[in-house]
């Protein structure tokens, strides 16, 4: 049996935690959030974040593509976007490197370069890693972070009336991707969302503290709404319609003959944040001047998760990236 034939990257992950110890009493969330979340290690009773995340040559990124600076800057990205969306502030790095054995010093060098300048960006200090040869190049951050007890925002939070919003314009990463295979050149604003993103560590701190349920968007909307529904035993209503998504994605969908909406639900990589919160505090947030969209709203009944049309039609809230399926 593969792994497509069980369902994918989220069965497996699944069917091995249920084969390993798991629980603690200082494990407060293990598997199945975007960080594990784990007490007793600070003296003022804030949580310890561990989250890692892993780039890999030809699946996550091309040398012909990408730059190795921009390589850099996405492996950090990623991983200060998982301690973003549990409502923490990111600490210390750990870089595990898979290189080939022809691969040139500079490109190890410029990879750092990126890397220390997203560091810089967020606040994060290298403290370590491991250096192995192998046949394909791969980037693997483990990423440490704090949080306090309040500020924690689980995928399980989410309760039925709230509203499910989202941090800014989806589907500009896959839309870049769709433009780079494609053979066209994408401008600036996508292959930047694509090649080297930024994180939404800008706005969480604000957000963590009214919001309920928090998840970062990293496998599209449509995998993540489904991941707090999982979670937290809701179904969900998205709008299609609200979903914030650039002008340049949509000439990019035209482009290539994608559906721009497609690109929102189901590409992935767009670092910015879905979070469930109620209308009151949505409005708290922007009087604080922080600005964000409405998408839908918590719905009562976990198997209700629907998507609206622009022409009304309701259909099933799917799709999302999944490694294998
Ligand atoms: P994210 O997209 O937020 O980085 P993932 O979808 O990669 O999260 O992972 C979902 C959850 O499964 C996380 O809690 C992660 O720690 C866990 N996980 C992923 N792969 C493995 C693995 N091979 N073994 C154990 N846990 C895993
Ligand atoms: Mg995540």
């Amino acid at each position: 049996m593969k792994i497509h034939d069980i369902g994918g990257e989220f069965a497996l992950i699944g069917r091995l935690a249920s084969q390993s110890s798991t629980t603690h009493p200082d494990l407060v969330t293990g598997i199945g959030d975007d960080a594990a979340v784990i007490g007793g290690s600070f003296p003022d009773g804030d949580y310890l974040l561990v989250t890692t995340d892993m780039l890999v040559e030809a699946c996550h990124f091309r040398r012909d593509w990408a730059t190795p600076a921009q390589v850099g800057i996405k492996s950090v990205a990623c991983n200060v976007s998982d301690i973003a969306a549990m409502g923490g502030t990111p600490t210390f790095m750990f870089v595990s490197l898979v290189l080939t054995a022809d691969t040139e010093v500079a490109w190890v060098e410029t990879l750092y370069q990126g890397m220390a300048e997203a560091c810089r960006r967020y606040g994060v200090v290298l403290a370590g890693g491991d250096t192995t040869l192998g046949e394909v190049t791969a980037v693997s951050i483990t990423l440490l972070g704090r949080v306090s007890p309040e500020n924690l925002r689980l995928r399980s939070h989410a309760r039925p009336g709230e509203l499910l919003c989202v941090t800014g314009p989806l589907g500009g990463s896959a839309a870049g991707l769709a433009m780079l295979a494609a053979g066209l050149d994408p401008p600036d604003y996508l292959r930047e969302k694509h090649l080297s993103p930024g994180c939404r560590l800008d706005v969480s701190p604000a957000i963590a503290p009214v919001a309920r349920a928090m998840i970062d968007i990293s496998d599209g909307l449509a995998a993540e709404v489904n991941h707090i529904c999982d979670q937290s035993g809701t179904g969900a209503e998205i709008i299609a319609a609200d979903i914030p998504i650039h002008p340049a994605v949509r000439k990019a969908a035209r482009l290539t003959g994608n559906d721009p909406i497609a690109f929102a639900l189901s590409g992935g990589e767009d670092f910015e944040l879905l979070f469930s919160i109620t209308p009151e505090n949505k409005r708290l947030l922007e009087e604080k001047g922080i600005s964000v969209t409405a998408v839908g709203r918590v719905t009562e009944g976990t198997s209700n998760r629907v998507l609206t049309l622009p022409d009304g039609k309701r259909r099933t809230l799917s799709g999302g990236y999944n490694h294998f399926s």
